[in-house]
């Protein structure tokens, strides 16, 4: 059936429901014939797939062809031992890679929406996957829509449609049938699909498709959502591609040299491919991936729902927060403190009460339910509640003057209207932002308006927002029902001033980014000295330099103008969202890194555009946070400052891992490589590269992940999101302690060989292994001493060193083990004579902590 073609009641007979909505049972039935409103799934791994994908790994390929290449040799056992690790290696991937995806899975559960529908005939708030054809969904502004719908009423209803046409603008729909013809999309105009959004209006609608067969639904089929790789990631990737090459080339000369020098080729052929592993470090981009879900887990228990995950990497490099003022730096809890009459205005046809108040509750969309509880935006609430508080009731008004039509709240008008039935005739009544209803105010009134402007400044000086109140009564309904047309002429009724109070979370919060080199910005739709009052309560603004800007002083600015000054605006009044975009790209062009927040429809481009668009939970439409990169459960500007702070963390401890990792195969390429230089015979065998490179590297370095925030993590600059992963002296320190374990394991094998002891390979081996131990233990904190931190304060750490030295000691003494590692049980002067060396490395780097304390530099990551 053509539904555009075909008339309400039909489609509505056709779907075998009516304006009433399905009831339960039947949505329950459709609900299992149809299946879920949801798009499927680009890919939804099993746990099998997991299981195979730990298994397709390039490491483990090399592993599998060494397990080979040692059957080939007659090394059964060795073949056995590589196995097993392999295994091992698998069980782990696989369990870290299962969490991460249990996190990613409970956070697009949070992140689930909603849709009104009419079950039952009353309205009731559904899951969107839950959504049959045949359901009765409620439409507003500031919607996404759940299904293909047709609509069957609508009111000032007005779609975007660019996600699906292509086509900016927003297009009128309306209810009735097309006459007979062939429409493409964006014609069908009594139709609405899956993923467009509201902007204005309301409207009523059948769903008539739903998940893969609705029209955004035929798209996806045909499009493959790539995976989403973080910049780190991307960095890590060609860093991973060099490193292949090296390792070839390492693993190939160290076959070469050994073959002139006449070594035995199977077991040169093993050792290279240990080399070329253990210059690998192909586990790094999946480990980063495991970090951030698990990072985005933590970040959900502080209120920050992360919907993109590079969003958890790069949110340490937040240099600009620009917010909302309303609800995020203060409780949007607004209350009414005064009103100003103007002295004995009347209005026809209402009688003795008073026009003021009468205004304050008809013109509102606030509602009262039976429990006493307000519903709707918290400035309309504050209002209603304080006229109800005087017996001036919505129901009760709304009963004698009943309401004819509306012209909705929209932040760049900064006004709203509503028209009533009155014995005198139509009464409109319009409430808005002071200096916007001045310009309405008829002819008569203008030379009042410096009076009021005077009132106004010093109400708004003080912190409250103002919201003034005008009117008019028309003989019949006016033809052109726009706001040009009707929001002129009016008769000024008098003001109410609102306060909102601060957050005082919000004030510690941008404290803390002061000193963590972040500026908070604030936008506002308010008044320039409201917005300024606030912010100085806030400490946004502390000094003469720090400007307020308005949105028209805005608008006058150049490019250049503007971009001289960007930096030092403090506070953004009577802004309206479209220039959001222009603050973001005048920040961006200076090379901050921007995190913007925003709620409506019109702030979805901004929250685009900035670097971590953030969406509000509670107050913020599905148009906003479907744009958004981060959603704030509990809209307040202390969880964006906390989320930065884990962010920190997170990026931290990955470069704390890569670092580990690294210089730990520094460590093994420079003691195989460099052994035979100083006439020594090779000091590991493959098996011990292997145990080295997936237990001792891999357990602790994990760990790595659950190290809490450094303590000065927020009283350093930010991360510059242009720089190497190398900055900060990491590749020296790669470099330098590298060298350094791989020395100590050479020095050990040396001497012990000289002192005639049979035991110099596992003595050389138990160097190298604990010499890493105690680098994880030392690296934990780039600049604290391990006995301030203390053992404990990370104790999947400790766990992990705990159970790597009883695995390594298993090795060294249960004879079963020594038979198939090749090791020796050690004496107990041999094993103090290698931890007292290995424990070296972890001297060093607490020295070079203690002198990175005494230098007093900070910046250390
Ligand atoms: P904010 O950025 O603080 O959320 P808004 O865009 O919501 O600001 O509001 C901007 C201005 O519009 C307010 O200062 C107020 O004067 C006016 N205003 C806000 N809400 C309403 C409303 N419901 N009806 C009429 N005017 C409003
Ligand atoms: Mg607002």
């Amino acid at each position: 059936m053509d539904y555009c073609l075909t008339p309400v009641t039909d489609v509505a007979a056709a779907l075998t429901t009516s304006p009433a909505g399905l009831d339960a049972a039947t949505a329950g039935q459709r609900l299992a014939e149809h299946g879920p409103n949801r798009l499927d799934d680009a890919e939804k791994k099993t746990l099998w797939q997991l299981v195979l994908h730990q298994l397709a790994d390039v490491m483990i390929l090399v592993l599998l062809s060494a397990a080979g290449v040692s059957v080939l040799i007659g090394e059964a056992k060795s073949a056995y031992v590589i196995l097993a690790i392999v295994v091992l290696n698998a069980v782990i991937g696989f369990v870290q890679e299962y969490r991460a995806d249990k996190a990613m899975e409970a956070l697009q559960k949070m992140a689930a929406s909603h849709a009104q529908v009419l079950r039952d005939g009353q309205p009731q708030e559904v899951l969107t996957a839950d959504l049959v054809p045949g359901d009765v969904v409620l439409l507003e502004a500031g919607n996404v829509i759940p299904a293909d719908v047709r609509f069957l009423e609508t009111h000032a209803l007005k779609v975007d449609e660019s996600s699906l046409t292509g086509e900016s603008g927003d297009v009128e729909k309306t209810p009735d049938a097309l006459p007979p013809g062939d429409y493409p999309l964006g014609d069908r105009l009594n139709l609405g699909y899956k993923g467009t959004s509201v902007t204005n209006g309301r409207a009523t609608a059948y769903v008539v498709g739903t998940g893969m067969g609705t029209e955004l639904g035929k798209i996806a089929a045909l499009i493959q959502t790539a995976e989403v790789v973080t910049p780190l990631q991307k960095r890590l990737g060609t860093l991973g591609k060099r490193l292949s090459v090296a390792a070839l080339v390492v693993g190939g000369l160290f076959f070469g040299v050994g073959w002139l020098r006449g070594e035995p080729w199977e077991n040169l052929l093993l050792v290279s491919i240990s080399l070329a592993i253990a210059a690998l470090p192909e586990a790094l981009p999946a480990l980063v991936t495991v970090s951030l879900a698990l990072g985005a887990g933590r970040l959900m228990q502080s209120h920050a729902l992360i919907r993109k995950l590079p969003a958890v990497e790069t949110l340490g490099s937040v240099t600009y927060i620009c917010t909302d003022k309303t609800g995020t730096l203060t409780l949007n809890q607004m209350t009414v403190q005064d009103l100003y009459e103007v002295p004995a205005v009347t209005l026809p046809g209402l009688a003795d009460r008073n026009a003021l108040l009468t205004a304050l509750a008809l013109n509102t969309d606030a509602t009262c339910d039976p429990e006493n509880q307000w519903l709707g935006d918290s400035t309309e609430v504050a209002l209603a509640r304080y006229a109800a508080d005087r017996d001036y009731t919505r129901p009760a008004l709304e009963q004698q003057f009943p309401r004819l039509a509306e012209l909705p709240f929209d932040s760049e008008r900064r006004c709203m209207t509503t028209l009533h039935q009155t014995p005198a005739g139509v009464l409109v009544l319009t409430k808005g932002a002071a200096g916007a209803l001045y310009e309405q105010l008829a002819g008569s009134q203008q030379a009042s308006i410096a009076d009021l402007t005077r009132r106004v400044d010093e109400m708004a000086a003080q912190g409250y927002r103002v919201l003034a109140y005008g009117a008019k009564v028309l003989p019949a309904m006016p033809a052109d029902l726009t706001p040009a047309a009707v929001e002129t002429g009016l008769t000024f009724l008098g003001f109410a001033s609102l306060m909102d109070p601060p957050r005082e979370e919000a004030r510690q919060a941008v404290a803390e980014c002061k000193t963590a080199g972040i500026i908070a910005v604030m936008i506002t739709g308010d008044h320039k000295l409201t917005a300024k009052a606030i912010a100085e309560q806030l400490g946004i603004i502390s000094s003469e330099e720090e400007l307020v800007l308005t949105g028209p002083e805005l608008g006058a600015l150049d490019e250049a103008g503007f971009a001289a000054v960007v930096e030092k605006v403090r506070v953004y009044a009577r802004v309206d969202p479209a220039q959001k975009l222009r603050i973001i790209s005048a920040l961006q062009a200076r090379h901050q890194f921007v995190a913007m927040t925003g709620d409506g429809v019109n702030d979805a481009p901004a929250l685009k555009n900035a670097d971590i668009g953030i969406a509000m939970g509670i107050n913020g439409t599905e148009v906003a946070k479907e744009a958004a990169a981060m959603i704030l459960l509990d809209d307040d500007f202390a969880t964006i400052v906390e989320a930065v702070r884990h962010g920190r963390r997170i990026y931290a401890n990955i470069l704390k891992f890569i670092r580990y990792i690294l210089a730990g195969s520094v460590g093994e390429i420079t003691a195989l490589f460099c052994a035979p230089f100083f006439g020594l015979p090779v000091p590991l065998l493959a098996i011990h590269i292997l145990w080295i490179n997936l237990i001792t590297d891999g357990l602790p370095g994990l760990a790595l992940a659950y190290e809490p925030s450094e303590k000065n993590s927020m009283q350093r600059p930010p991360i510059d999101p242009r720089q190497t992963i190398f900055s900060d002296g990491l590749g020296w320190f790669i470099l330098g302690i590298g060298l350094l374990v791989g020395g100590l394991t050479i020095g050990m094998q040396a001497w012990s060989i000289r002192r005639g002891l049979p035991h110099w390979q596992t003595m050389a081996f138990t160097v190298l292994c604990f010499s890493q131990l105690g680098m994880a233990l030392a690296i934990r904190s780039r600049r604290e001493s391990i006995f301030t931190l203390g053992l404990f304060s990370n104790k999947a750490m400790l766990g992990s060193v705990v159970l790597t030295v009883g695995l390594h000691l298993t090795i060294l003494y249960v004879p079963f083990c020594n038979e198939l590692f090749s090791t020796q049980p050690l004496t107990v002067a041999e094993l103090g004579i290698t931890v007292a060396v290995a424990s070296v490395v972890f001297w060093v780097v607490e020295i070079q902590k203690l002198i990175i304390r005494r230098r007093g530099e900070a910046v250390v990551r």
